[in-house]
């Protein structure tokens, strides 16, 4: 312990217990509880530093998790997260850094029009977890080509290498242009595990997915990409509004901005 670490109070970087939205169902026998700790103040620099910077943003963004968790003891890489818990974890931990126990929101009324803010109840913000019995691969059936497709949840891995892919690509072909966020169906592509047309099992390259999915009909498309909202799992971001100006009550959805990801941790309110 170095003079400095003894002038430190650890007790206040302790960690806290965070059950994944998933249960850790996809994780094949490890567990569904996390250790999240609060930042260090070079955490948080990291954390800046990645907003400012566009590459290798999901990539930067698992080291920031596995920086402030027990992940890496738990032998789960962040990167082998579903998206879902990448998510959680990630509002759990801004959450948890900032001693932010409200979320300002601007909400305009769809009633009478007028803009009003509204305060999120972060310590209380419901969770929906998979199902007990959720197992992986998820099989949706195409009636119009007589397949059957299995699919898997998103990870954080998808999103990296959809980046890479692209990447690669550019150096490839200087006209590529596309930028990963809107690739979707490069993204989905990854969630495809195999086919099964009759008793014929098959077996695809990601090319091939991704050429699957630019081709398919757009029914069969939405049945792949809404398995990824059917097994949804993570905050729920829906609030109660009730309008100041005329009493309209509602339920609004919000999102989270990226102020709220990578604002600098501000002193308790
Ligand atoms: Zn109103």
């Amino acid at each position: 312990m170095s003079r400095v670490d003894s002038l430190i109070n650890t007790a206040a970087l302790e960690y806290v217990t965070f059950d994944l939205p998933s249960r850790g169902l996809p994780y094949q026998g490890k567990p569904s509880i996390v250790k999240v700790r609060p930042t260090v103040s070079r955490e948080e620099k990291f954390l800046k530093s990645i907003a400012s910077t566009a590459s290798n943003y999901e990539e930067k963004l698992a080291k920031y998790l596995m920086s402030i968790t027990d992940l890496s003891e738990i032998g789960l890489p962040a990167t082998n997260l579903t998206t879902g818990d990448q998510l959680s974890l990630l509002i759990f931990s801004r959450i948890l850094a900032k001693d932010q126990r409200e979320y300002p929101k601007e909400v305009t009324c769809p009633d009478c029009g007028k803009d009003s803010i509204i305060k999120i109840d972060l310590l209380n913000l419901n969770r929906t977890y998979l199902s007990e019995d959720f197992v992986e691969p998820i099989s949706v059936f195409l009636e119009k080509h007589g397949l059957t497709v299995f699919c898997r949840l998103l990870r954080v891995k998808d999103q990296v290498a959809l980046t890479e892919y692209h990447d690669q690509m550019r150096r490839v072909n200087l006209n590529d242009t596309i930028d990963p966020s809107t690739d979707s169906e490069g993204l989905y592509a990854y969630t495809i595990e195999k086919m099964m047309k009759g008793e014929e099992e098959i077996e695809l390259s990601y090319s091939e997915k991704r050429e699957f999915l630019q081709k398919v009909d757009s029914i069969s498309y939405n049945l792949i990409v809404g398995v990824q909202n059917d097994y949804y799992h993570g905050y729920e971001t829906k609030a109660p509004f009730e309008c100041p100006y005329c009493a309209y009550k509602t339920t609004v959805s919000f999102d989270f901005g990226s102020d709220f990801f990578f604002g600098t941790a501000s002193p308790k309110q």
